[in-house]
């Protein structure tokens, strides 16, 4: 075989809790996996700070030392962990087609797709010049540097509202910033911000730009029922308005819904293409945590070697 072209029994695309549990399951059952780890070794959970909720951990763990405990983890038990980002794929038949960083040419029995999601970003010129100068899309990974200080979030769902609550007890004021004149968040979540005594809700209003050369010094927001525009002085800008799947190199092979999530056969991670399993938030809109993507994971491993049993392949 060409040495750009390597033939593998099980792929596995992504590095957070989902492809690092895959990688374990999967090589303790002797599928001799290869992971690629994609464009952020670890994912989101590298960009976190203190992780209390994963079981097994009692006094909490911060988020990037726990992902080098699951790469370790998995190397341990003899995955082949790579850097390098699958670009383009072909499931026409198996064994599978994965690219990666454009050239080189994984062939494998199984894949499991555990690519996860970003976080969406308005789009404005000032929140990519001052993302990392008090622009930020992760309040609980930031929060902390604008204790006391009055800051922004915009969005108005649960992540909004639970972001905003968390914001609520380190900042001396939050503005949030909404777009209609409802929320989205569940009820509770919403009641929980209407009774926060230092979150003032701006509805019906838009982000017109983030202000500030270096560092955020405020923002303008518009208010589109008055047509009114107004300067907050703040010191941070959150945004909170949902996450992406990342997914895009799977359109044309693998179902997905209309936000762009892979779809799993419910109890399952098998997709739409025998051989090819889906974990983590890659295909879930709802949980999105750290456990329940490690969960999913254990299960695509488990699938993936119970297909290739059946394929007589193990
Ligand atoms: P959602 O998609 O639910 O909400 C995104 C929010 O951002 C919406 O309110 C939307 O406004 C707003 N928005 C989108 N684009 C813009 C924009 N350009 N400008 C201003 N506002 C914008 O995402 P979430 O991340 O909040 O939640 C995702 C899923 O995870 C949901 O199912 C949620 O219930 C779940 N979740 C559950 C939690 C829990 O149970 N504890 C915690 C966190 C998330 P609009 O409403 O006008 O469309």
């Amino acid at each position: 075989m060409e040495n750009n072209m390597e033939k593998v029994q099980c792929l596995i695309i992504g590095s957070g809790p989902a492809g690092y549990t895959a990688a374990i399951y999967a090589a303790r059952a002797n599928l001799k996996p290869v992971l690629y780890q994609g464009i952020q070794p670890g994912g989101q959970l590298t960009i976190t700070t203190e992780v209390e909720n994963y079981p097994g951990y009692p006094d909490g763990i911060q988020g990037p030392d726990m992902m080098v405990n699951f790469e370790k983890q998995a190397t341990r038990m003899g995955a082949d962990v790579r850097y390098g980002l699958a670009t383009k794929v072909d499931f026409l038949e198996s064994p599978y087609k994965v690219w990666i960083d454009e050239d080189k040419l994984m062939l494998a029995d199984t894949v499991i797709i555990s690519t996860g999601a970003s976080a969406k970003w308005l789009g404005l010129e000032s929140e990519q010049r001052l993302n990392g100068y008090g622009v930020s899309a992760c309040a609980v990974c930031d929060g902390f540097f604008f204790k006391g200080k009055e800051v922004a979030i915009v969005g108005a769902g649960d992540t909004a509202a639970e972001e905003a609550l968390y914001l609520s007890k380190l900042c001396s004021k939050v503005h949030m910033l909404i777009r209609r004149d409802q929320m989205r968040a569940s009820k509770i979540m919403q009641e929980r911000v209407l009774k926060a005594p230092n979150i003032e809700v701006h509805w019906n209003s838009s982000t017109e730009e983030i202000l500030g050369e270096t560092k955020v010094q405020g923002v303008r927001i518009k208010n589109h029922q008055t047509n009114e525009t107004s300067d907050l002085q703040v010191s941070a800008f959150f945004v909170a308005i949902g996450h992406t799947p990342n997914s895009d190199i799977f359109k044309g092979w693998i179902e997905m819904d209309d936000s762009g999530y892979l779809v799993t056969i419910p109890g399952t991670s098998k997709t739409n293409v025998e051989g090819v399993f889906a974990a983590g938030d890659v295909q879930d809109k709802h949980y999105r945590q750290a456990v329940t993507a490690a969960g999913s994971g254990c299960m695509a491993a488990l699938d993936a070697e119970k297909y290739l049993m059946m394929k007589g392949e193990l």
